[in-house]
């Protein structure tokens, strides 16, 4: 929205902060103005909840990350508080209701893209950790078991490989298995001009991509169209023995349907950095609790499942790009371009 009727003075509240939010945001802000930044920012470390929400109070601007849920409710509570950006610190905006966004006039921006190359990286480096079973290996060397039993793996040079989603990161990761001497197959609803002219491999449908792949990694957005993508009936697609690979957005897979895949030896391996329960788990220490999760529990007892906490994106780059991005989204908002705005998620 227009924001020419924002207070003079801006403050932004930071929702989910952990201590690099802290000091990537508190860099960028003093990198660009010095000690005359043009607005003040709250760190808070709880996520935005219909309980938290209040804390925005007296702040112009939030600023959340990807498990804050910004559901209508939510929204009309900060639109009460006189709350009128939204400044997700991230790509992915599967967690706001954008309609009721727009209907309340806030002003949304995300950032698009910072280091898509970090996190096909990271679904490369889970690939080879399933894969070589690495994992496994580095703790038995430390526990003096130099076996090799159990950690055989395949060559990935020659093997085909099924790229589901070709933008920013799906490119970047094409690209790498490409180097890997890897066949590429890819499905995508709209077909990147660059995956073609670089020639990194072949479009087919879902269901051939399935059929041929023995690694299949997912990169489109979770989405109602895409929301478990990865189900009894596609697993039932997908070539014996496969690895699947989810570094985009944990509701893309049926947990429970992959754990059968997995107990049936239908699937190879998984690797995931996302998980669709991940919320009141990632990004925080429960080390000393009991899993009540019961499918999380169940994920974890198979040798050949690796899970990340959502940390595809988590490289000194992407921080730096996330902070800067973050700052301009707020300087915009600011400047009330509002919908103008060049990572602003709500059009006219
Ligand atoms: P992007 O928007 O550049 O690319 C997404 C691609 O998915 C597009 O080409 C789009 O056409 C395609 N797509 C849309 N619907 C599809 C469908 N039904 N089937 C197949 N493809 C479909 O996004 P990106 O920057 O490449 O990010 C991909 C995803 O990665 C994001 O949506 C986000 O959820 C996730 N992500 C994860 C991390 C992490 O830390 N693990 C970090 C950043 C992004």
């Amino acid at each position: 929205m227009a924001s020419t009727e924002s207070p003079a003075i801006h403050s932004l509240a930071v929702f989910s902060t952990q201590p690099y939010d802290r000091q990537y945001l508190s860099a960028q802000l003093t990198t660009q103005f010095g000690d005359a930044s043009p607005f003040k920012i709250d760190f808070y470390t709880v996520s935005l909840t219909p309980l938290t929400a209040k804390l925005a109070a007296s702040h112009t601007a939030v600023c959340v990350f990807v498990n804050d849920i910004l559901t209508a409710p939510v929204l009309q509570h900060l639109a009460s508080l006189g709350v009128k950006a939204i400044l997700l610190r991230c790509a992915g905006f599967n967690n706001v209701d954008l309609l009721a966004a727009k209907s309340l006039g806030f002003f949304v921006a995300h950032v698009p893209s910072y280091s898509p190359e970090a996190v096909a990286e990271f679904a490369v480096a889970l690939i080879q950790t399933l894969n070589r079973n690495t994992h496994r290996a580095y703790n038995r060397v430390r526990e003096g078991n130099f076996a090799l039993h159990g950690l055989l793996g395949q060559t990935l040079h020659g093997k085909t490989v099924g790229v589901v989603g070709t933008g920013r990161i799906g490119l970047c990761f094409a690209r790498i298995m490409r180097g890997f001497g890897c066949r590429v197959l890819a499905y995508d609803v709209y077909k990147s001009k660059d995956f073609e002219t670089e020639k990194l491999g072949t479009y087919v449908e879902l269901a051939q991509l399935l059929q041929e792949s023995d690694v299949v990694s997912l990169h489109c957005p979770l989405l109602e169209s895409t929301r478990h993508l990865v189900r009894e009936e596609t697993l039932a697609q997908m070539k014996d023995r496969a690895l699947l690979v989810n570094t985009s957005r944990g509701g893309l897979i049926d947990t429970k349907a992959v754990i059968q895949a997995l107990k049936a030896g239908k699937l190879r391996g998984l690797a995931l950095d996302v998980y669709e329960a991940e919320a009141p788990l990632f990004y925080s220490d429960h080390s000393g609790e009991v899993m009540q999760d019961e499918v999380f529990a169940r994920l974890m007892t198979f040798p050949n499942v690796i899970v990340c906490s959502h940390q595809g994106f988590f490289t000194e780059e992407a921080l730096g790009e996330i902070s800067a991005v973050t700052v301009g989204n707020m300087v915009e908002f600011m400047e009330g371009r509002g919908r103008v705005a060049r990572n602003s998620l709500i059009k006219d």
